[in-house]
């Protein structure tokens, strides 16, 4: 199997409903996500994905979240904003992206959410 992982940041606002500390006040992180796909075969090429393809299609996402209140976004109105539904809400995205893109060859493996520099989530199916 192969994998190609891209990162890109985002620095937004959020704050966590149901949780009693610090964190259920307004605050704000440089997130860090990290995509991985995965996939057996390679085009002609010899890429799995293009990087820059990979990147394109995560731009929007990433977009959407940057420099706001993320609490204030669809689904996290009435989600979490947590690291894990974060990288929950990347695997789909982006996974939804691919498909459209690669029709099946390569699927996300992974997401990764860097809250701080030692602490992040992690989601995959
Ligand atoms: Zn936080």
């Amino acid at each position: 199997m192969f994998e190609v992982t891209v990162e890109a940041g985002f620095s937004s606002g959020h704050y966590l409903r149901n949780y009693h500390g610090k964190c259920e006040n307004p605050h704000g992180h440089n997130y860090r996500v990290l995509v991985t796909l995965a996939g057996a075969e390679l085009d002609e090429a010899g890429l799995l994905l293009d990087f820059k393809l990979l990147k394109t299609l995560l731009r929007p996402v990433v977009d959407y979240l940057d420099h706001r209140m993320i609490n204030d976004l669809s689904p996290f109105t009435e989600l979490n904003p947590s690291a894990e539904n974060l990288a929950r809400y990347f695997f789909e995205e982006t996974s939804r992206a691919l498909l459209e893109k690669t029709g099946g060859r390569v699927h996300v493996k992974d997401c990764t959410i860097f809250e701080t520099d030692t602490s992040f989530a992690r989601y995959y199916e």
